[in-house]
């Protein structure tokens, strides 16, 4: 690991010196191998197993600080709402409440989650297509910050619920500015032909319509054009001219626009992606909404917890195949289903010093589930790794373990929070008996065992 960096080919991977290079959590120690923070992986792994998303205290907070820091230095009014649905653990939570942190939820779960972290619903916004009634009368008794409405449907039912509470719901309107934020398609959503927000063409009519129903406060505009966001801050910057040249329609027509939510979607680099600093999103919100002078909202997920957690996996064999070496994890996509389901890159680091800095050769890293779609990685640079040695797959702090299943009757896998020297179980791992504890056999089925057909008489 001294060794001068090589120079990068175009195309070509990061080089594990590289990958640890870019993450300031990440260290690699000459005896203990792979660190988060002060905490040597492969202590981890002793302690509480594998699989395990480790996640770093200081991580969070340090990009949370950042673009704080970025949204002051622009000058901006600003809010920050960090979007739970990216990692609802509550230790993950409870870090960004202490940083006073605001929340972007998009269920019930995801409000009794952020509540339950000490984020207060008065710092809350609600967003989703489909909020159903019982969420919303939830959120208003809790005296939600602010309802993001997804169309004239929603705004109905909106009205009525909270008239039927003697509530006005404070709604802004989610705006579909039919830009292209050039990320994945399945997680662009600021299209026309996307199913999020209000067309831009309608949404005028439609927020003079709020305002004249009796349960409704209509305070302001909102938009969210993906996830992901990599490539320059142009898609933002065209949103958000949309945005305020409505906000100053909606005020020539003597309608009153109190704050303008500026979404989520920063993206973060895992292979060789160079997404905008927090600055260069700043400076588009000024440049384009900075003279309405109102304060605006920010709704990361991504930007501030991807990087902040790994996944932690042993190695549960190589299998050498006719033309290539396969790497099977004991983490699988039901743990990260990121690869399977964008085609997700994500970094792969040996955590022991000796595998560091050993030579290396292609090899696919899969999981042990019964699909082709269980691959981590293809043709990827890693020296040999016999059975139980451990393998981090990066920047998993964001929609990792929240997208999990327990499919191949896996069991979800535990979650820890580093924090300096200290570490801590967030989340003990799912027991096999935690699987069958919430299954249910109608009556009708005896609860005798069967007998197989094809089974040996007793001796
Ligand atoms: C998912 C989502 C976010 C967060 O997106 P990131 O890409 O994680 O920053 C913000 N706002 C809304 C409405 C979302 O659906």
């Amino acid at each position: 690991m001294a060794a001068p960096l090589p120079v990068a080919l175009e195309g070509a991977d990061p080089t594990f010196a590289d990958l640890i290079a870019a993450r300031p959590a990440l260290s690699a120690h000459a005896l203990d191998g792979l660190l988060m923070e002060e905490v040597p992986l492969a202590r981890i792994a002793r302690e509480v197993g594998t699989p395990t998303w480790v996640y770093s205290a200081g991580t969070l907070r340090r990009r949370f600080r950042a673009l704080r820091a970025a949204l002051d230095g622009a000058g901006l009014r600003a809010s920050i709402h960090y979007a739970a649905k990216a990692n609802d653990n509550q230790a993950v939570l409870r870090v960004l409440a202490a940083e006073g942190a605001g929340a972007d939820i998009v269920s019930a779960g995801e409000l009794r989650a952020t509540l339950a972290a000490g984020i207060p619903a008065g710092a809350t916004v609600f967003s989703g297509v489909g909020k159903q009634p019982d969420e919303i009368r939830l959120a208003l008794r809790e005296g939600i910050f602010q309802i993001n409405a997804e169309s004239a449907e929603e705004i109905e039912m909106l009205s009525a619920i909270a008239a039927g509470m003697g509530l006005r719901a404070p709604v802004a309107l989610r705006v579909n500015p039919d830009v292209d934020a050039r990320t994945h398609a399945k997680i662009t959503t600021g299209k026309a032909e996307n199913k999020f927000g209000i067309a831009f063409g309608d949404a005028h009519a439609l927020y003079a319509q709020m305002a004249a129903l009796p349960g409704i406060r209509p305070i302001g505009i909102a938009t969210h054009i993906g996830s992901q966001i990599t490539e320059g801050v142009a898609a933002y910057r065209a949103a958000y001219a949309r945005l305020a040249e409505m906000v100053r329609g909606l005020r020539g027509a003597g309608l009153p626009v109190e704050r303008v939510d500026c979404g989520g979607g920063l993206g973060i680099p895992y292979r060789d992606e160079a997404p905008p600093p927090p600055e260069a999103l700043a400076g588009a919100i000024k440049a384009t909404l900075g003279e309405l002078g109102l304060p605006v909202m920010l709704e990361p997920g991504r930007w501030i917890a991807g990087p902040a957690g790994v996944l932690l996996a042993s190695v549960v064999l190589q299998k050498q195949g006719h033309a290539r070496r396969f790497v099977v994890a004991d983490a699988a996509m039901n743990d990260l289903v990121r690869p399977a389901m964008y085609e997700a890159w994500h970094g792969i680091l040996p955590v022991s010093p000796s595998a560091l800095a050993a030579p290396c050769s292609p090899a696919d890293v899969v999981g042990p589930v019964c699909e082709t779609g269980d691959t981590f990685a293809r043709g990827r640079a890693l020296p040999a790794l016999p059975p139980g040695d451990l393998i981090a797959f990066l920047d998993a702090g964001a929609y990792g373990a929240v997208m999990s299943s327990t499919y191949n009757a896996r069991p979800l896998a535990a979650e820890v929070l580093v924090d300096g020297a200290r570490f801590a179980v967030v989340r003990p791992r799912q027991t096999p008996e935690d699987l069958l504890a919430h299954q249910r056999l109608p009556e009708w089925l005896t609860p005798a065992a069967g007998t197989f057909p094809g089974a040996a008489p007793p001796a």
